[in-house]
């Protein structure tokens, strides 16, 4: 079995590029994503014989990137049903995907082992990224893994957890006043002149291609879709990775026409993406002052948000916004019912199931998968607030 990648195609004009250079945007500016050639794939990567491979994302070999893997064991986590808490919520099917347990501790190891292992394959010496937080962590971890240089550009005021992680891994990292965007823009600034790799959200094409893998994951899980998929998004990464597979899968015979319902979870102090969606904007306007206790959802714009709102669109999904209070209170539960030490990030998408189910958007036997995207132990500041709250 081997990756039948065969170009990359821009998402907003079309325009076909070489996969076997180092590239991050399409000339236009519009993201890049994998195409592949998906008949030849499907000959190899059928159902049976995924089943026989390793538990890792790597099992589904012909719609990744070619190189050689670059990993830590990602991929595969458990998908949890979620009894307790879905009595609590009036659901009778609610399934929990705990990327809390990936390597580096969320869902951001998937698309950095893709990204890096195309990277290295292709070259690059040095990989740069702003980030949040987790995203640079993973990154970090990988590059290591690959013998590469890494830089990090994080907001000064990022989790104490995600900083140390960056330095234990060996990279070198700067500390930016203001937010995600503005450490993307210091990282645009120096790449050009030092020769980094840049493998910002969306500017590289490859992170798409890591954690789509969640979506395919979900149909060996589950052997078919669920109704609805409940994703923290930020930069939309994992929600528009997932989208695609669905396309790519159906191309492949493994599933038919359906869809799950795709909703996009922000926080009220960062919803860029819920406001574009209200609206029936096509694309978002940047969102002023974000400000959250989930950090992986501090995205005040995203390249993507184009592709995400499409694929909400289609889907006849939704986007929802909840408070910090909301999904501190939501983190606790999910602890207590579940025994799943959540992000929370992951505790947003509780929250919003919460709203859904009481506003009727949720039916009670829906088959329902929220997605908690990383590991409660790396938000300790976040869990202080949540544990010294009165309530429930
Ligand atoms: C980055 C991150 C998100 C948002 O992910 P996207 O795919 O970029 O939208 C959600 N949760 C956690 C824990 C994250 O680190
Ligand atoms: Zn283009």
């Amino acid at each position: 079995m081997e990756s039948a990648l065969d170009h990359l195609e821009c998402s907003r004009c079309g325009t076909r590029r070489s996969h076997d250079e180092l590239v991050n945007l399409c000339s236009c500016g519009g993201p890049l994503l994998a195409r592949y050639d998906l008949s030849r794939a499907a000959r190899t990567m059928t159902r049976a014989a995924v089943g026989e491979r390793p538990p890792t994302m790597w099992r589904y070999r012909e719609i990744l990137p070619p190189g050689e893997p670059v990993t830590l064991g990602e991929g595969m986590t458990p998908l949890v049903p979620a009894k307790r808490l879905g009595a609590l919520l009036g659901l009778a099917d609610l399934w929990v995907k705990d990327e809390g347990i990936q390597p580096t501790g969320s869902f951001k190891a998937r698309g950095q082992a893709a990204a890096v292992t195309r990277a290295r394959a292709l070259g690059a010496k040095t990989l740069a990224i702003p980030t949040a937080g987790n995203a640079g962590g993973a990154l970090a971890a990988y590059a290591a893994r690959a013998g590469l240089a890494c830089v990090v550009a994080m907001p000064a005021d990022t989790p104490a957890a995600n900083v140390l992680e960056c330095r234990a891994l060996g990279a070198r990292v700067e500390l930016v006043d203001g937010v995600i965007t503005d450490c993307g823009a210091y990282i645009a600034r120096k790449a050009q002149d030092h020769g980094w790799f840049e493998v910002s959200t969306l500017k590289e094409p490859y992170r798409i291609e890591g954690k789509k893998t969640m979506g395919i994951e979900l149909v060996e899980q589950l052997g078919a879709l669920p109704d609805v998929v409940v994703y923290p998004a930020g930069g939309g990464v994992g929600l528009i990775g997932m989208w695609k597979a669905f396309d790519e899968l159906e191309k492949m015979g493994w599933i038919g026409r359906q869809r799950p319902r795709m909703v996009a979870v922000q926080a009220a102090g960062c919803a860029p993406i819920v406001r574009a969606f209200e609206r029936g904007a096509e694309e978002a306007e940047p969102w002023e002052r974000p400000e959250t206790i989930a950090t992986g959802l501090r995205v005040p714009r995203a390249l993507g948000d184009r592709l995400m709102l499409e694929a909400l669109r289609e889907s006849g999904g939704t986007a929802v916004a909840v408070s910090d209070e909301e999904i501190l209170a939501a983190a606790r539960e999910l602890g207590r019912t579940e025994g799943i030490y959540a992000a929370p990030e992951g505790a947003a998408t509780v929250a919003a199931v919460r709203r859904l189910r009481e506003a009727g958007w949720l039916e009670e036997d829906a088959r329902v998968v929220v997605f908690n995207t990383g590991s409660g132990m790396k938000y300790a500041e976040a869990w202080r607030r949540a544990c010294s709250a009165t309530g429930p």
